[in-house]
């Protein structure tokens, strides 16, 4: 009985996803759905993208946290349009949250919206929201054991960013080992080891990004 109920929730959830899909395709703008766990450093990966494609990409962004509005306040300061949307405690974005804050936003105006989900590599990589492309926010201080943890997150990805290279020293990670990690889960998603913080690695990720974009306009 159980997983009827839960087989139901997905079903409702993939006919919003659907819809807001062509809402997205309508309005001309690639969506990207960024998951990972707390504190891997997903809005910094978004303020660079901002700050890197801004003049370049028109941008939007909805932020997804339980309670606070601290990581929309961020994407604002640098003059971006943002919703934030307080899953009030809940664990991950759904279609229909999205499509409630898509009603805020002037998709028509954006070729590029970024969707950063609730930090937790669980249950977000099971919720389509409609978007186009998902990308796994990894860090190298969480180890390289969470492909194999998390193999749901990794295997839906087009793309994974390891952050923080520049911690790597402070830790007893290898980069490759990490790399081989994912590869073993998704040999195809394209892998950007960078640091959000000191810009180490961003243009190569902006640059994939960018030739997506090309790709729907
Ligand atoms: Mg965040
Ligand atoms: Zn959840």
């Amino acid at each position: 009985m159980e997983v009827k109920v839960v087989e139901r929730i997905l079903k409702a959830n993939d006919a919003v996803a659907r819809s807001n899909r062509s809402r997205f395709d309508a309005a001309g703008v690639l969506v990207v759905n960024f998951i990972g766990s707390p504190g891997a450093g997903k809005t910094a990966v978004l303020e660079q993208t901002v700050k890197g494609l801004r003049g370049r990409v028109a941008l939007a962004c909805i932020e997804g946290d339980p309670y606070t509005t601290r990581d929309a306040e961020r994407i604002a300061a640098l003059d971006c349009p943002v919703v934030q949307i307080n899953t009030q405690g809940g664990c991950h974005l759904d279609a229909s949250l999205v499509s409630q804050a898509l009603d805020q936003l002037d998709l028509a105006a954006a070729d590029l919206l970024l969707i950063e989900n609730v930090g937790n590599l669980l249950c977000p990589s099971q919720y389509d929201l409609g978007e186009h492309l998902t990308v796994v926010v990894l860090s190298v201080t969480e180890g390289a054991d969470k492909p194999e943890k998390y193999p749901a997150a990794f295997q839906r990805a087009q793309a994974v960013i390891i952050n923080k290279v520049d911690a790597l020293a402070l830790t007893d990670v290898d980069l490759d080992a990490v790399t081989a990690a994912i590869r073993r889960f998704n040999p195809q998603a394209a892998i950007f080891p960078l640091s959000a913080r000191t810009g180490e690695g961003v243009e190569p990720w902006l640059l994939w990004l960018e030739d997506r974009v090309k790709a729907v306009r």
